[in-house]
């Protein structure tokens, strides 16, 4: 009787150890370490997000997350290295030097879709309770990021079908996409680091949501929104993803004037991300080195197109301005941004005796690199630049 009525139980799809390409070798020892010894507590150990996606790619993980069926309490008794953090909700961060790996108790997302939400009704639940590795897997964003990793028996459990779209490189949302995107709109820039960063489609239905949404990212905390603005710039993908936040209009709810200027500079086409593809190059670079590109670089760039055309005094400054009124971009990225959008003139004439004190401004260095990413931009000659950067050799790094 009332079969109808009886909750279908979901199985995650399990892929055994010599199903899938992940090898210990390639995970973080001190993650390892954390993983083991919550499991020989007798807990339930997982290494969970983006470091699963990216060892499952091939590609060398940001950081190692974990997810445990632990408690936060109890996994600061595990370790003497542990501390957490966060009032509304807690996560403990385990310690190795400068190194932390972030362990995180499974949780569940109330407003998620499908079966949680049924329990939601159930009671007053706060934004973010405790709950089990399904809960955890649905509450995440996209599929391909709601992978875990099991220490028990090495296996991958894929609760949101991810392997599959790993596979065929699509990002899809979990769940209703439209639920999902309102719900967190950043969620909609994450869609598009992603695509870009991994080379991805985004799904139709979860593109479609974004169509339908965008403009819900001027809901959304203007931190979290910034933050995410300069996320899209680390690996050399910033042409890409840029193009997509005009494309789909979160530019232009963002920051209108830069989407005006675009839509009157050929759009797609638009110079802009001409500039961007230079960056690129600069950011690989850089990346291969471990070294992190300045934000008054990369937003200097950005708006550098925009900044070319107007070609008036004083335009570094108020096409800054757009940055700092939109997304609050930090008093130091502007001031940064300012000077190195405005140094283009003085370093296009050589070093002349008595115009030399700009090796000694503390921006000098990224207004070199700010420089050669314009002039290859423009395939302009690079010879007076040269001749700044000689100087510097010379004088400027002993003062
Ligand atoms: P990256 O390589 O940029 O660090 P990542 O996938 O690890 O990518 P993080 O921002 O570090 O991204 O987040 C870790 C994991 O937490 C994600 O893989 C995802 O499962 C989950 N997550 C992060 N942000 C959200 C969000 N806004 N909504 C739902 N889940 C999220
Ligand atoms: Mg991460």
């Amino acid at each position: 009787m009332f079969g109808f009525l009886k909750k279908k139980t979901k199985l995650p799809v399990v892929y055994k150890r010599q199903e899938h390409c992940i090898s210990r070798k390639n995970i973080d020892p001190d993650a390892l370490k954390v993983l083991y010894r919550l499991s020989g507590l007798g807990y339930t150990a997982y290494l969970v997000g983006g470091g699963v996606r990216d060892l499952l790619m091939g590609r060398k993980p940001k950081d190692f997350d974990v997810g445990t069926s632990a408690r936060p309490n109890e996994v600061k008794k595990a370790f003497r290295n542990c501390f957490l953090i966060g009032r509304r909700f807690r996560l403990a961060h385990v310690r190795f030097g400068a190194k932390v790996i972030e362990t995180a108790t499974f949780r569940q997302n109330s407003q998620t879709v499908g079966e949680i939400i049924e329990h939601a009704a159930e009671g007053p639940f706060e934004d973010n309770t405790f709950g089990t590795p399904e809960t955890d897997a649905y509450r995440r964003d996209f599929t391909v990021n709601g992978l875990f990793y099991d220490i028990k028996d090495f296996s991958v459990i894929d609760w949101v079908g991810g392997m599959k779209d790993l596979e065929k490189k699509v990002i899809r949302a979990i769940g209703d996409p439209n639920i999902r995107f309102q719900e967190d709109p950043v969620r909609m820039m994450r869609a598009i680091k992603f695509s870009s960063r991994l080379g991805f489609t985004i799904e139709k239905r979860t593109a479609a949501a974004m169509k339908a949404h965008h403009r819900c990212i001027l809901a959304a905390s203007q931190p979290r929104v910034c933050e995410e603005v300069f996320r899209l710039f680390p690996y050399g993908h910033s042409a890409e993803a840029f193009r997509l936040m005009y494309e789909f209009g979160m530019l232009g709810d963002l920051v209108p004037e830069l989407a005006a200027f675009i839509d009157g500079d050929g759009g797609s086409k638009s110079a802009t991300f001409k500039y961007l593809e230079v960056l690129d190059d600069y950011e690989t670079i850089m990346a291969e080195k471990d070294f992190e590109v300045s934000n008054g670089l990369r937003a200097a760039v950005l708006m550098t197109a925009m900044f070319r055309a107007e070609n008036k005094d004083g335009a570094g400054r108020r096409i800054m301005q757009y940055l700092m009124n939109s997304l609050k971009i930090p008093k130091a990225t502007y001031f940064t941004a300012v000077t190195l959008m405005e140094s283009t003139k003085r370093l296009a004439q050589p070093p002349a005796k008595g115009k030399q004190r700009f090796i000694y401004n503390r921006d000098f260095l990224d207004a070199l690199d700010y420089n050669r990413i314009v002039l290859r931009a423009e395939k302009m000659s690079e010879n007076t630049l040269d001749k700044w950067a000689d100087l510097y050799e010379e004088k400027g790094n002993n003062e």
